[in-house]
This record gives structure tokens, sequence and C-alpha cells, in this order.
């Protein structure tokens, strides 16, 4: 064996090997895919309902560097649903929370707070530490923060899984805009050129905990097989859960020539 693969095969320590062992058993992932999931670093934007499991999941499964965006306060009529908190954090700030929560559940990985994604200050935060993020999950609870975080990932060609929950409907997109090339399958804008909230948001719809618990979990797992380099189901197609139902439902998405996002975006390349 070459000194190179015996290097290699040493990546994963005796502590790596028995946290995750479970998932290290699926052949898809393997140790390879582990080395990938502790290499990978994630902007989490937006810490609630979407956000925990998210978070949850990805400090679990050993992503290397998380960073965390979240302004807000804890308030009580978060805790049904977001299920990083305990009653006592009311009214402290979500980010710091989440990030002493996960660093908790796993101490191995690098987890930082970073400010809330704003018009200034995007760039920053999709580089954090000089260098571009391989991924953004889009875990926020507004349409404004939505559209910024897809222009941000575009103008950066950063990929973009953004989900979004509202009543009983969850949704999940995972863009790559790194290379579309023919099969361009667009960005969010494509998928919502307007800027206005849908007319029932989950304020004012109402949510159930688990129906975000649900999509929060879909997206942690698109998410984790992304960052390992397994083939997800969810790159170009927009996955709709009925909640109510109980019904999936999948639609490919196809790029609008016209965006005033992605298509000039892909002129310039
Ligand atoms: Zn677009």
């Amino acid at each position: 064996m070459s000194e190179l693969s015996c290097n290699a095969e040493e990546l994963l320590d005796d502590s790596s090997w028995l946290r995750y062992g479970r998932q290290l058993l699926l052949p898809e992932l393997g140790e390879s895919g582990q080395r990938r999931l502790q290499g990978a670093r994630v902007l989490i934007v937006g810490l609630g309902g979407l956000g925990s499991p998210v978070a949850l999941y990805l400090a679990a499964a050993g992503v290397g560097r998380l960073w965390l965006s979240d302004g807000d306060v804890l308030e009580l009529s978060n805790l049904q649903r977001q299920i990083l908190y305990t009653s006592a954090d009311c009214g402290k700030a979500k980010g710091e929370l989440a990030a002493h929560r996960l660093r908790q559940l796993n101490p191995q990985i690098s987890i930082q707070t970073v400010a809330p994604l704003g018009d200034e200050n995007w760039p920053t935060l999709l580089q954090p530490d000089g260098k571009p993020v391989d991924l953004v999950l889009d875990c926020s609870d507004n349409m404004v923060t939505r559209q910024l975080v897809n222009r941000a990932c575009v103008a950066r060609q950063i990929p973009l899984l953004s989900a979004a929950v509202t009543g009983w409907q969850g949704t999940l997109a995972l863009f790559d805009f790194r290379h579309q090339g023919a099969q361009r399958h667009g960005c969010y804008h494509c998928l919502h050129p307007t800027q206005q909230e849908p007319s029932l948001s989950c304020a004012t719809a109402g949510v159930l905990g688990p129906t975000v618990g649900v999509i929060g979990s879909l997206q942690a797992l698109e998410a984790l097989k992304f960052l390992a380099g397994i083939k997800t189901a969810a790159l170009g197609r927009l996955i709709l859960f009925d909640a109510l139902q109980g019904n999936w439902r999948q639609l490919r998405l196809s790029a609008d020539p016209r965006c005033r996002v992605c298509a000039h975006e892909e002129e310039q390349g």
C-alpha cells in the first residue's frame, strides 16, 4: 500500500469511527463520503423551524464547518417548532444559543455565528473565512431574505438548497449555480419572480412543528448527500409536500430565460 493511501486511510480517527459508525456503514457514503463531510463548509441562514433540524443533523453527521446566521431573539411562540431551544432560552440570541447547543452535540466540528444576512454584508457571509462556502442552506422564513440569498448565491456561483413551509405546504429545491450547462434549471427567482410574500405566511397561516420538521429533515438529508458526493434527487427539481394529505410531488425546474437574476449571469458566463 502506498504511503499516500496509508495516510488517506488514517484521516478518520478512532472517535470519528465510533461517532459516525452508523452512517459509515452505508456504502454510498463510506469513509470517503465522511471525509468529504468533515471537509465541508456550510452557511445556514435562519435557525428557526427549518434551521433547527438542519443544524442538528449537519452537526451530528460531522459537517466540518458550520456558520450560523440569525439575528432573532428566542420567543416563547418559537418553541412549538424550533427544536434547538428550551423554555429557559427565551429572550436570548438564537445564533449563540444554537452554536452552544451544537458544540455540545459535536465538539469535533467548528461552529461559528455570523451576522444576519443583509444587502451589504452578503459577500462576506458567503466567504466567512475568505474562502467561499460549499453550500448555503436557506432556512429563512421570509421572501425578502430568500430572494437575497438566491441573488448572493447566483452572483458567487455557490450551490443553494432552499426550503420553505407555509401552513400545510412544504417546498424544497436544490440549485447548483456552478455548472448548469444546457439543462439550466434556473434559480429561486425563476420560480418566484416577485418579492411579495405568498398570501399566507407561516405567521398568518399557522403551522404544525412536524411539518417544518419533515421539510427541515429533508433539507438536511439532501445537504448531506450533496456534500458527500451522493446523487441527490432535489437537484433542479421542486419537491412539494402536502402535510395535510400526506402527498409528495416533484416538478422539474427550468430556467426563465428572462430572469433578471440568473439569465444575466449566464450571459456573462
Ligand atoms: Zn433565475
